[in-house]
């Protein structure tokens, strides 16, 4: 890992201009881990691109300079991915981004395909963020707000507020030393777990009334029609917090949440609490994640994605 450090500093020095990219569908994460290593870069007197990719959930337009999130103007000379696990996270202008220069590569998903020049890839590490604030130590910048504030809500978000299996000491002792630096932790709580929306509580009703239990699976599924979504005016981030909550009904070690995102295409969140391993689950689909979270894309039906979802977990 040192040396990896070593050649990514050396690369950042070399560089005037360095450009970080977002993924499609971004997460607390994503956005948290880029705005907070381009504040640190910018720190070290570089020029900082942060390319858009997707739009960004309303719950995470408080932080610092994230109105600099903008679409690509012209190709990267050294380019940073973060928390992507494949080129495909980058959405349909993953080619033209790809053609950067030199791409740096850090990430905590097992599945990272090491698509970079240089990957930094921990699967051992509950979030990027974790991952940025170790090069940020090694590089030897100084923390302020405009680095801690993303960071630590990066960490913060990918734990479910620090309790995912993930979170580990050391997990605690860098969001222990970025909260000193945090100016408004408030801010932060009310943006990532006391802001759900109308539509986003619609949501759920709609789903908890239609809950589907096998218990001898322990498994659990929520699902919601496209019919049900565009009745409510609902935009992606609206199901944001679904899988989470039916994850949080007890006895089930397996929760998973099923929208139907256009005619035949049905978006698979699985979440599980200690057995089973959903990423294992999603890569069946060609998606992936980690062992507690995990994402996929099926075709078909409600219906007919319940029917595969359950013949691929009875496999495992
Ligand atoms: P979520 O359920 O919150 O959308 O995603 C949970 C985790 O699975 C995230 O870490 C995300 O990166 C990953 N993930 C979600 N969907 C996909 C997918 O289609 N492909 C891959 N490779 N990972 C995914
Ligand atoms: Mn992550």
């Amino acid at each position: 890992m040192e040396k990896t450090y070593a050649e990514i500093e050396k690369k950042i020095l070399e560089a005037r201009d360095i450009s970080l990219v977002s993924h499609i569908n971004p997460d607390g994460d994503n956005i948290g881990s880029i705005l907070g290593l381009g504040a640190a870069l910018r720190k070290m007197g570089k020029d900082v691109h942060i390319l858009k990719v997707d739009d960004i959930p309303k719950n995470l337009l408080f932080l610092p300079r994230v109105e600099e999130i903008k679409p690509m103007e012209k190709r990267p000379d050294l380019l940073f991915v973060l928390d992507s696990s494949d080129e495909g996270r980058l959405g349909d202008g993953s080619k033209e981004i790809l053609k950067a220069n030199y791409i740096i590569n850090i990430d905590h998903h097992k599945s990272n395909t090491l698509f970079g020049d240089i990957n930094l890839v921990d699967a051992s590490m509950s979030s990027t963020g974790e991952m940025v604030y170790d090069l940020i130590d090694f590089l030897g910048v100084e923390l302020d707000n405009e680095i801690a504030t993303p960071i630590y809500t990066a960490i913060n978000s990918d734990t479910g507020s620090f309790r995912y299996e993930s979170t580990s000491p050391d997990t605690l002792r860098k969001a222990a030393n970025l909260l000193e630096f945090v100016d408004n932790k408030v801010e932060i709580t009310k943006n990532l777990y006391q802001s759900r929306t109308k539509v986003q509580t619609e949501v759920i009703k709609i789903v908890l009334n239609n809950l589907e239990s096998f218990d001898d699976l322990s498994l659990i599924i929520g699902k919601i029609s496209l019919n049900d979504l565009e009745r409510l005016g609902a935009q992606s981030d609206d199901t944001e917090g679904v899988v989470p909550f039916i994850n949080e009904i007890e006895g089930y070690d397996v929760a998973i949440f099923l929208k139907e995102k256009e005619e035949g295409i049905v978006r698979v969140s699985a979440r599980s609490k200690e057995v089973c391993d959903v990423s294992i689950l999603c890569e069946k689909f060609d998606g992936g994640g980690h062992k507690r979270a995990a994402g996929a894309t099926i075709e078909g039906n409600l219906d007919e994605a319940i029917e595969k979802l359950i013949s691929a977990y009875k496999e495992l």
